[in-house]
């Protein structure tokens, strides 16, 4: 199969092999960066291809395909954030990939301009009424993408609960979400629930490999193991920004907080954030279990550093970043954010400090 990641062929083959084994509602539901949303796509595109392989894979020349690809087939609807589409659309017109887009990840940060939803709104939803009662244009399926299905509002996720409730015919819906929890309990009830896999370690780093990343398992580490988040921390500024930021909290004689703060505060900062997540969450890991999940390459360091930090203040400060994460997005000044953060690691960090200092 062409388009189908690996690690997924199973559940293609299962959700392509009749109309029952989908139901009329199909809830994708997995971690973040293992490819949930492309196989929604692939599924939704064969589904209305009007010539699909044996593999029931699209055939990619046929008119519905060429719609699809178009964005433009009257049987599809992609509902997603206004954020989202906005991102995409910056993201395809942008033809240049230089290191500067990268610091530039919030969207709709252009002066004077509305900031765009991160919700999917109701009227979002009651849009799609025509579409879910009319008859198919092409005889066939009509499909409906939400996605991240989690960003739904409540009275958006109330409007969808009435089509899942008296299912139109010749429809399916399509929720893709990495949060099942944060979903009503009633729509994941009405939905045919599908845990898309992750592939294990030698199946993701074969398939980076193939992808020609540079550095697949410390990337993939990074990641959290999900294979497509890991192709975007094999980029060179990435992982060379990745890189510096961990070998700076890494190294507690030469830690220099406001430095670093001055140095990352153009940078994406929930990225930052999670960056000193990821590095508590294997600080606390070693303590506990002696195991670590994202640093491989660190495990000496993340050793010595345990050994003189206290566990509750190292509790504590990883508890602190998950309300800093949620102000990542918003902060009223970049710089001070950072320094905020990085100067709470700097004394959490302190005995160390003084003991390599020596
Ligand atoms: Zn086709």
């Amino acid at each position: 199969m062409n388009n189908i990641y690996i690690w997924q062929t199973d559940i293609w083959r299962m959700l392509t092999q009749s109309q029952a084994t989908r139901g009329h509602a199909l809830l994708l539901k997995g971690r973040k960066g293992i490819g949930k949303l492309t196989f929604a796509r692939n599924l939704a595109k064969s589904l209305l291809c009007e010539k699909p392989s044996t593999d029931t894979e699209a055939c990619g020349s046929c008119p519905s395909c060429g719609w699809f690809e178009q964005e433009g087939h009257p049987d599809f609807r992609l509902v997603e954030p206004e954020a989202l589409a906005a991102l995409a659309d910056e993201a395809m017109a942008e033809t240049s990939s230089d290191a500067e887009t990268n610091t530039e990840m919030v969207p709709g940060s252009a002066k004077g301009k509305k900031k765009p939803s991160k919700q999917i709104g109701v009227e979002q939803i009651r849009a799609l009424t025509d579409l879910v009662h009319m008859s198919s244009h092409r005889n066939g399926y009509k499909i409906i993408l939400i996605h991240p299905a989690e960003t739904m509002n409540l009275a958006a996720a109330n409007a969808l609960l009435k089509n899942l409730e008296e299912p139109p015919p010749q429809t399916l819906f399509i929720l893709v979400t990495h949060r099942p929890q944060s979903l009503l309990p009633t729509i994941r009830s009405r939905c045919r629930q599908i845990t898309m896999p992750t592939p294990d370690l030698a199946t993701a780093i074969a398939w980076l490999k193939q992808q020609g990343a540079k550095d697949p398992e410390t990337s993939l580490a990074a990641a959290g193991y999900a294979p497509l988040a890991a192709l975007e921390f094999d980029d060179d500024d990435y992982l060379t920004r990745h890189k510096t930021f961990i070998r700076q909290i890494g190294t507690p004689s030469g830690f220099n907080p406001i430095l670093l703060a001055e140095e990352m505060q153009k940078f994406d900062l929930p990225t930052a954030v999670s960056w000193m997540q990821k590095w508590c969450y294997d600080l606390m890991s070693f303590r506990t279990t002696g195991k670590i999940r994202y640093h491989l390459p660190m495990l000496a360091t993340i050793k010595s550093l345990v050994s003189e930090i206290d566990p509750r203040s190292l509790a504590s400060y990883s508890r602190s970043l998950i309300s800093t994460q949620r102000l990542a997005r918003h902060p009223l000044n970049p710089r001070l954010f950072l320094e905020e953060m990085l100067l709470s690691y700097a004394m959490l960090i302190a005995p160390a400090r003084s003991k390599y200092a020596d």
